[in-house]
């Protein structure tokens, strides 16, 4: 089967690691020249001599999503070497979880800088090379169960992820004359870095043991009690990059074994 990316330029943001990785992975097997965005020179790069090791074309960058002046150089040396940008998947993004009366102004600042901030200067950068281009494009951002549902403790995260359904909106509406589409994927618990470091907090949080948080916190209302995967986030991401026409913009894909149900 032809590659479904041949010939487009991705930039992918935390793509270091955990779901941002697996996308840059899928996007390269599919023919997508990748640019590996992450806040460490040396990450980015990691990831994207691994995806060289497999035959793919990518390059790291460094980049602190929520500085307007490395998103813009990073994005400008991106276009510049791969020839454009085609596909923006901002991913890049942390968990803090503790009770609201509990978060510091700067810890909520902090969240929805990297979500929020991000998101939008990425936006800004990538769309206006696909304007430029004039081939359109497809714009993904990574949100979460939690951009339709809440949990205890997350109420920076909770409310950035539904913030970013608002702009893939708005985007998409503004794109449309311009084949440039936005969507967003909204992953359940997937097994990363984000998802290990939380176990033992919610935990202590809640004083439950971390067994209990998987079993009853995290995958109590999945259909089956598994955590969804890298791949089958990377898929769905996939299938919004490859989409051919407009049909498919403005929408979100939960994809949570059933978690959350639309
Ligand atoms: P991860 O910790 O494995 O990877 C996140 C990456 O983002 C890291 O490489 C990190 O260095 C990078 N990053 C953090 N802050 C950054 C910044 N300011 N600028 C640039 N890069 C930055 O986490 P993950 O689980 O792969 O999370 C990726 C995205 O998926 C996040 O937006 C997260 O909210 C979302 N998500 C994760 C899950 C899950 O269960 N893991 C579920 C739903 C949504």
């Amino acid at each position: 089967m032809a590659q479904q990316l041949a010939g487009k330029v991705a930039y992918v943001t935390g793509a270091a690691s955990g779901i941002g990785k697996a996308i840059a992975d899928l996007y390269a097997q599919e023919g997508a020249k990748v640019v590996i965005a992450d806040l460490k020179q040396e990450a980015a790069n990691a990831a994207a001599q691994d995806i060289e090791s497999k035959g793919g074309t990518a390059m790291g960058v460094a980049v602190d999503v929520t500085q307007e002046a490395q998103v813009d150089a990073s994005v400008e040396a991106a276009a510049r070497a791969f020839g454009g940008i085609d596909i923006l998947v901002s991913n890049a993004g942390i968990q803090i979880v503790k009770p609201v009366q509990d978060f510091s102004l700067g810890e909520w600042q902090k969240m929805l800088a990297i979500q929020l901030d991000g998101a939008f200067l990425t936006t800004r950068a990538c769309i206006k090379h696909m304007y430029a281009q004039g081939r359109g494009g497809s714009i993904i951002y990574t949100g979460s169960v939690h951009s339709k549902e809440a949990s205890r403790l997350k109420a920076p995260y909770v409310t950035a992820k539904h913030g970013l359904e608002g702009l893939a909106k708005v985007v998409a509406k503004e794109g449309g004359p311009q084949g440039v589409r936005a969507n967003v994927i909204c992953p359940g618990y997937v097994r990363t870095p984000l998802v290990d470091k939380q176990i033992p907090e919610q935990a202590r949080e809640l004083g439950i043991s971390e067994e209990e948080v998987i079993k009853n916190v995290m995958l109590k209302e999945t259909v089956d009690g598994e955590f969804t995967t890298l791949d089958d986030v990377a898929r769905v991401a996939l299938f919004f990059a490859a989409f051919p026409t407009n049909a498919l913009t403005g929408q979100s894909m939960v994809v949570s074994h059933g978690w959350f149900m639309q």
